[in-house]
């Protein structure tokens, strides 16, 4: 039995170091901003390359509550992929804006030469998701935003620690959102996130509004909410992050070994974009007989996934912005396509012999 992901393995090659961790902090007898939540922001600001970060309860309120700072609200337009993961589209709604869908292009991620013709009036950011580990172009959506004078809010929950032309994605928007949802690259053991900022007004501003709006206890300066990172998770996180950079190593060993030896006509491979690296958070091929292949798949023991299956415009909790099949078809076209294959740290190569093997064996 081949797993889709398995999470054990990963905590088993450090695992004292994360038991040890998790028995300081409850030992502390502080749980709450405290020295292991200060201490991660200033480890993961340097580790991605800003002036700041801020520790957030997840992935999503680093989303809705960037664009709450930003000043998108109702009547404003964000422009987001159609093929994203539908917490991105949420960041966007919560706060009463309108995604505006751009489709994605063969690596899986915003069409960036499309972008412009979705501007309108109305527009106020772009949401560039670096979905699967991949980068957006993010040389092409930073020029768009300057002429067009519209913010960008990076989404990096699927890439912690890869690049763009050798920056780090994080660090060229007004604000990047980070998941530490635990199958992400530097994943918690429960729910966490942050977001990254070179911008000192940004970052001040997430850090009252995480706490009910407040500087100093009981003195509330905004109706905020409570989105705190928290002790355990942050200490967590501190003993993951100096593993990190060898987790995506290994991902990337784990990758090439796929690309080198998966060879089936009905399978297309992913993709990593000229100028991009890739922390390979999915190993995404495209196939028009998904449902087969799955199935196919699961018959021997071999699990993946789907990412995603509903694009996010075809979905019910957005019915009301009155989209339909056909008004997305790359989008609509992918999530039919999709399929993820093994990918984990600690999968063992006679595992992902078995994995090709059986891909390359399949037929319709
Ligand atoms: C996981 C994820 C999120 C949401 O993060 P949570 O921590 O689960 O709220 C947002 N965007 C993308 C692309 C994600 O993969």
């Amino acid at each position: 039995m081949i797993l889709a992901n398995d999470l054990k393995r990963q905590y088993s090659l450090h695992a004292s170091e994360y038991e040890n961790k998790a028995v300081d902090v409850l030992r502390s007898g502080w749980y709450i901003l405290g020295q292991e939540v200060q201490a991660f922001e200033n480890e993961w600001a340097d580790y991605i390359g800003t002036d700041y970060a801020v520790g957030l309860a997840s992935g999503l309120d680093a989303l809705w509550i960037s664009f709450r700072l930003l000043g998108v609200h109702e009547g404003d337009e964000v422009i987001v992929s159609s093929n994203a993961y539908i917490a991105c589209v949420m960041g966007i709604t919560i706060n009463g804006a309108t995604p505006v869908f751009v489709e994605p292009d063969v690596y899986d991620n915003i069409d960036a030469d499309k972008i412009e013709a979705a501007i309108t009036p109305r527009t106020k950011a772009i949401l560039a998701v670096h979905l699967f580990g991949q980068s957006c172009d993010m040389t092409k959506i930073m020029d768009i935003a300057h002429r067009h004078h519209l913010y960008v809010v990076e989404d990096c929950a699927q890439s912690h620690g890869n690049s763009w032309h050798g920056q780090k994605v994080g660090t060229f928007g007004d604000v990047a959102c980070f998941s530490f949802y635990p199958t992400k690259g530097c994943g918690a053991f429960g729910d966490a996130g942050c977001i990254t900022t070179n911008r000192k007004d940004l970052a001040d501003a997430f850090r009252v509004f995480r706490n009910y709006g407040s500087e100093k206890k009981y003195h509330n300066k905004v109706v905020g909410a409570n989105s705190r990172l928290d002790e355990l998770q942050a200490g967590l996180l501190r003993v993951k992050l100096q593993y990190l950079d060898e987790m995506n190593g290994e991902r990337n060993r784990v990758a090439d070994y796929y690309l080198e030896h998966l060879r089936n006509p009905l399978v297309r491979l992913p993709k990593v974009r000229p100028g991009a690296d890739s922390s390979w958070h999915q190993f995404v091929v495209h196939t028009e007989n998904r449902d087969a292949l799955k199935a196919y798949l699961a018959e021997q023991g071999i699990g993946t996934m789907i990412h995603y299956p509903i694009p996010p415009h075809l979905s019910e909790a957005y019915t009301y912005l009155g989209k339909k099949r056909g008004d997305y078809p790359i989008a609509e076209q992918y999530a039919d396509e999709v399929l993820s294959l093994p990918m984990y740290n600690g999968i063992t190569k006679a595992e992902q012999d078995t994995v090709i093997e059986a891909v390359n064996a399949f037929r319709i």
